[in-house]
């Protein structure tokens, strides 16, 4: 059996390192904190239980397959509920969009904001499946490797269905009129760490698995996919290491034969790097042994960082739902300040998450568990907690009036977390939160390779390569990187 070291364990070092042992490989995970699940760590604080970074479900047909590969159910790991509403909009006038989880309802709500707008809903929607069924079923799938991939008719004749060339902005607003829809279907773009300008149209099918497919939420959490994924691994013969962190890799003539960590040393023939691929390479190859230099990484198109409060709430707040987005302020000022002209926002938009809406567990009686996400630009100085301070009270006056109730007194348990703590916990660089952006110019073979051009059993998979940010891509991403291994190291 060749030893497989897999350098984290976040989604895509767990679904690397079960694809190996699959495959007969022996697998062994290195992960620098003291828990697995990367930027889906959990904590407890004071009775509450806090998922640390993702809080969406979608695509669960990625996640039951994770489980199906292997023979196995994912309803044995974990529980899922459908939520409805999916979840609400608010707007600057005061109005709150409640997203509905069945077709009908959801038709029936686009008809309110726009007449006629139910019938280009479903021809939007027919669009979104094809391109969900071709995108995740297919170039997805891809190790993108180079251009040549995507060369044969069958797929060049899709690229134009796919819409590839036209970006999300235009698609949507050739459809929709009115501003309040436009802004719902350009939502689920945001989680691919792009503006919808920038991203290409094929990615209407983020819609497909928004509306159709379904909002959900695992029962307990979603560490609970974690510790699903891990219990797999576990059976699967994965060995896992916690609070090693890697600081080097031996490399005699281009082979790598050792991963050096703080404390040990552990003989590898194979290397998947899981971690941020610019700190892998940066940080912790030699430079003899990097595919890109800083400048190429000072060009890349970081998905935004983000600053997140963790609130413990000693009473039940009305009037919000399980996933509340707050587009009061506008969008496109507030994608300047993270895209175009970094800087800290004047007036943010953020997401409120109380999954103790659905879930009694991860609070105490009578609490509310309280999640709260401002976007902002990657690389912002974050050493001045004021700063942090000064957004708290910003945005929970806006949830307060939107609530219409007091909030803050009642505030029992607060953390905050930003840049400085994406840096310090997951070595991210410019402390950016969900890897790299999404645009046409990082698409599929245009993003960092996965496979070493230096050294030849060396592999990186993650957010920050093929096929992109967000837990079911990172999911897919260690697939691909085990299938390649597969087919090298037989
Ligand atoms: C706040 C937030 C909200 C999000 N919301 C959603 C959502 O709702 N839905 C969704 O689908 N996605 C969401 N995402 C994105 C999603 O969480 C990520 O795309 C995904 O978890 C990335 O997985 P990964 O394996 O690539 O990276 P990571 O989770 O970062 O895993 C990398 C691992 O490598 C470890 N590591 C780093 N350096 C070393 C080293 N030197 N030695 C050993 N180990 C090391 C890290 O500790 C970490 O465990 C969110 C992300 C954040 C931060």
């Amino acid at each position: 059996m060749k030893k497989v070291i897999v350098i984290g364990s976040g989604f895509s070092g767990l679904s690397a390192a079960a694809n190996l042992a699959h495959k007969g490989y022996d697998v062994t995970v290195l992960e620098k904190n003291a828990t697995a699940g990367g930027r889906a760590r959990q904590y407890e604080a004071k009775g509450f239980v806090f998922d640390m970074g993702p809080s969406w479900y979608w695509m669960p047909d990625v996640f039951d397959n994770f489980f199906e590969q292997w023979g196995k159910k994912r309803a044995d790991y974990y529980d899922l509920v459908r939520l409805d509403p999916s979840y609400t909009v608010t707007f600057a006038d005061g109005d709150v969009m409640r997203v509905p989880a069945t077709m009908p309802e959801l038709e029936a709500m686009f008809e309110k904001y726009e007449v006629g707008s139910s019938e280009k809903l479903r021809q939007f929607l027919a669009e979104a499946e094809y391109k969900y069924k071709v995108g995740m079923g297919e170039f997805v799938q891809k190790p993108s490797h180079s251009i040549t991939e995507f060369a044969d008719m069958r797929v060049l004749k899709s690229l134009f269905r796919l819409q590839m060339l036209t970006d999300m902005r235009k698609h949507v607003h050739s459809l929709f009129k009115n501003q309040k829809l436009r802004e719902l279907l350009e939502f689920p773009v945001l989680f691919l760490g792009a503006t919808p300008q920038n991203t290409p149209a094929l990615y209407s099918l983020m819609n497909y698995a928004d509306m159709v497919g379904g909002t959900w939420y695992p029962r307990g959490g979603m560490f609970k996919i974690v510790e699903g994924m891990m219990k797999v691994c576990q059976e699967l013969g994965v060995k896992f290491l916690f609070n090693q962190s890697v600081k080097n890799i031996y490399v005699p003539n281009g082979h790598a034969t050792k991963v050096i960590t703080e404390t040990d040393e552990f003989d590898a023939e194979i290397i998947v790097g899981s971690a941020d691929y610019h700190h892998l390479e940066q940080e912790v190859l030699n430079p003899e042994h990097r595919n890109y230099d800083e400048k190429y990484w000072d060009k890349r198109v970081m998905a935004p960082s983000c600053l997140l409060f963790y609130l413990g709430v000693n009473k039940r707040i009305k009037n919000i739902e399980h996933h509340n987005l707050f587009f009061d302020e506008s969008f496109d000022v507030h994608a300047h300040d993270i895209y175009t002209d970094p800087k800290y926002p004047q007036k943010p938009l953020f997401y409120a998450s109380a999954p103790s809406k659905t879930d009694p567990s991860v609070a105490p009686e009578g609490c509310e568990n309280l999640f709260i996400l401002i976007p902002l630009a990657p690389n912002l100085d974050d050493t001045n907690d004021d700063v942090r301070e000064h957004y708290y009270n910003l945005v929970m006056e806006r949830l307060e009036k939107w609530t219409g109730e007091a909030i803050r007194p009642h505030v029992i348990y607060k953390r905050s977390y930003a840049h400085r703590d994406f840096k310090k916990d997951y070595n991210a660089f410019k402390g950016n939160a969900y890897g790299l952006a999404n645009t046409l110019m990082q698409t599929a073979f245009l993003k960092p390779k996965l496979r070493s051009k230096k050294i030849s059993n060396f592999y990186f998979t993650g957010q920050l390569t093929v096929p992109g940010p967000g837990v079911p891509p990172s999911l897919i991403s260690g697939q691909i990187v085990a299938n390649e291994i597969a087919k090298t190291f037989k």
